[in-house]
């Protein structure tokens, strides 16, 4: 990924550009502008304008012009899965379920802001009864969304479809590896509302992200690596600009000895697997029962022959997208072999100059850095435990915490609830991301606030709490005309509320 110097051909003078690539062949996807700091205010200046026009709406005017975007999106389904594929590697068909993922997002947050957001009357309690109380979720104003390539529409859009529907607009900073994509929503979205600049992309690398951060934006919507996300938090920080961050993590699926290890393993498999590997919430840690270890590696080796990595038709795993990545999946692969890992399938050649090859390891130690660090390839660690607690201690021994999985056939919802992570699927990998109402988002080195559902609505508005006196106060408590006796009266009253002892229902 290099920035190249062309010129424009109304003035002459130079543009920075930057090629996407497509990372299976090296053939040029796309040449776009490298966005200056200049660009990026002049985008937010637009988005603040045009979120007068936008936020003024009724959520039914907006959530009409979503729900058309959405149809526009699946009628071209085809075309912007071809897109993905070309810009990121990976098959059509795993192209096509991310957006079709997005589809039903963005079709949930029309149909739901009004109803999450909209006035709510809230009881005003026994000393405030005079009042009448509301809570309103209000659009923050120009929102800064930052992307990353692994998932081009699925994972922007679990921020830019719930800010657009909470009434905000939009400035969208694509990663360098898939600005074509981003582009493309933009555009679509730009036919939607009649040029209006309620959606704008701004292509470019680091730096334009950063002019993002710094640019006068209300919030600034983050998914990426942890280490990026930090200096986004410092930059925002200038500001008091608020921050959302989608990071990393080392996600585990764990085993029971009453698990269903056939789909167990067709589970560990493709969330470890798909996508190649390339997936913030994919398997990496398996942790499996010991009494039903062997039969799970036996199960998993055996749903894994014919599994490979290539660009032909037949290959169901795509390049690794970012060449960079190349180096720390084979470190990783090379720690735990030198540690003492075994290798199931796989192993030390299975990475190539564009595609790894699945590989597995088991019995890998744990303070080797396929167990601690994202490895992001496809690549899986499965060692065994004595108990479902070791499972869970083991799981949760990680500074992430954005997923997970586990396999049981009697205990999964306690197990479940045990693991320090945003996100869990009981005999399911993933299903979370599919269920528009629950919350995305994770704990620790994995981020913090959520997209998706009534949590990732809010996320982009402000509580605005009203009152309106609907009668006189029986006791006029916020006057200077207030004396000893009204004191002891309001003394006596708050004993008789709150000075006993209540057991709550
Ligand atoms: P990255 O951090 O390299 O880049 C993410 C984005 O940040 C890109 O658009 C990049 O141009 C931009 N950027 C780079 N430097 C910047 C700076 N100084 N200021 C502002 N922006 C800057 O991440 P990536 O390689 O694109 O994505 C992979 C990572 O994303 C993995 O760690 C993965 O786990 C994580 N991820 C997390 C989620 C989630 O929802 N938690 C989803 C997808 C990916």
């Amino acid at each position: 990924m290099t920035a190249t110097l062309e010129p424009t051909t109304d003035t002459g003078a130079p543009t920075p550009t930057f090629d996407s690539l497509n990372p299976a062949n090296g053939d040029v996807v796309g040449t776009h502008a490298v966005a200056s700091k200049a660009d990026v205010d002049a985008a937010v200046a637009r988005a603040r304008e045009a979120a007068d026009w936008w936020g003024a709406l009724s959520f039914k005017e907006r959530g009409e012009y979503l729900l058309t975007w959405r149809s526009v999106i699946t009628r071209r389904l085809a075309q912007l899965a071809d897109l993905s594929h070309r810009e990121t590697g990976k098959p059509h068909g795993d192209a096509q379920l991310e957006i079709i993922l997005a589809i039903d997002h963005i079709a949930w947050a029309a149909k739901h802001a009004k109803k999450v957001l909209g006035p709510q009357k809230v009881s005003s309690g026994l000393l405030m009864a005079n009042q009448a109380a509301t809570v309103e979720y209000n659009a923050l104003g120009v929102v800064g969304v930052i992307g990353p390539w692994n998932y081009p529409v699925f994972t922007p859009m679990g921020s830019i479809a719930y800010a657009l529907a909470a009434g905000n607009t939009v400035v969208f900073k694509p990663s360098e590896y898939t600005p074509g994509v981003g582009q493309w929503l933009a555009d679509t979205f730009s036919e939607v509302v009649g040029g209006r600049p309620v959606l704008q992309v701004v292509t470019g690398l680091g730096e334009t992200g950063n002019a993002l951060c710094t640019a006068a934006v209300d919030k600034l919507a983050f998914t990426g690596s942890g280490a990026t996300g930090k200096k986004v938090m410092a930059a925002c920080a200038e500001n008091l600009t608020p921050v959302l961050i989608e990071a990393g993590g080392k996600d585990s699926l764990i085993v029971d000895e009453d698990a269903d290890l056939e789909k167990a393993a067709e589970a560990a498999l493709w969330g470890g697997m798909s996508n190649a590997g390339q997936t913030c919430i994919g398997t990496e840690r398996v942790y499996v029962h010991e009494k039903v270890f062997d039969s799970f590696v036996t199960e998993i080796t055996r749903q894994a022959q014919g599994l490979r990595a290539g660009d032909d038709a037949g290959a169901k795993i795509g390049p690794i997208t970012m060449p960079s990545q190349l180096k720390i999946i084979k470190r990783h692969i090379d720690d735990a072999i030198a540690k003492g890992a075994g290798v199931a399938i796989g192993g030390a050649d299975a990475v190539g100059e564009r595609f790894v090859q699945p590989t597995i390891l088991t019995n890998v130690p744990e303070n080797s850095t396929a167990i601690t660090e994202e490895t992001f390839g496809p690549t899986l660690a499965i060692n065994p435990v004595a108990s479902m607690d070791e499972a869970v201690a083991l799981t949760n021994a990680t500074e992430y915490g954005l997923a997970g999985a586990v396999f049981s056939g009697k205990n999964g919802m306690d197990i479940a609830r045990r693991i320090r992570a945003g996100m869990t699927s009981v005999n399911s990998v993933i299903a979370f991301a599919g269920v528009p109402s629950l919350p995305f988002g994770g704990v620790g080195q994995s981020g913090f606030g959520r997209i998706h559902g009534p949590d990732g609505l809010k996320e982009f508005t402000y509580a605005h709490a009203i009152t309106r006196q609907k009668f006189k106060p029986i006791m006029m408590l916020t006057s200077f005309s207030r004396d000893a006796k009204l004191d002891a009266k309001v003394a006596s009253l708050i004993t008789v509320m709150h000075g006993g002892k209540q057991t709550l229902k």
